[in-house]
């Protein structure tokens, strides 16, 4: 078989073995839907997105959901004191939700690079964490 070939079947076959991204954010909205209910900063319950604190572009966090909260389109884009106009005030809240300890986590989980996510763990990890919160709702 010629190394193209092989290769190409190696990439198709790591590929294969692994959940999607479509698939991991679908269950990441889903369980921070479940979590949090409301907008986490004002309450409401109206247009309702979830919302990541550093980028989901950062794939070190894009499905830490230490990392992802449910908003309203308010607090996540519009308003003028909302995470996007004014990221200070997102940092604040976060660290005052996570705790000092938990917020230099994430922040340092975030500043990894180079490291190849194993998205397999990711939804392992998102599976356990959707119990968990579906156990502490009954
Ligand atoms: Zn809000």
């Amino acid at each position: 078989m010629e190394k193209e070939t092989k290769s190409l079947i190696k990439d198709y076959m790591l590929k294969a073995g692994q959940p999607n991204k479509k698939t991991l954010d679908d269950l990441c909205r889903k369980i921070v839907k479940l979590r949090d209910r409301k907008c986490c900063v004002c309450g409401s319950t109206s247009y309702l997105q979830t919302a990541h604190f550093i980028t989901r572009s950062n794939y070190a966090v894009r499905w830490d959901l230490d990392n992802i909260w449910l908003l309203c389109s308010g607090c996540h884009l519009m308003r003028r004191n909302s995470w996007h106009k004014d990221p200070a005030s997102a940092s604040e809240w976060v660290r005052n939700v996570l705790g000092e300890d938990r917020y230099n986590n994430l922040r340092m989980r975030a500043s990894t690079v180079g490291q190849k996510i194993d998205k397999n763990t990711v939804l392992l990890y998102l599976k356990q964490e959707k119990r968990r919160i579906e156990n502490g709702r009954k």
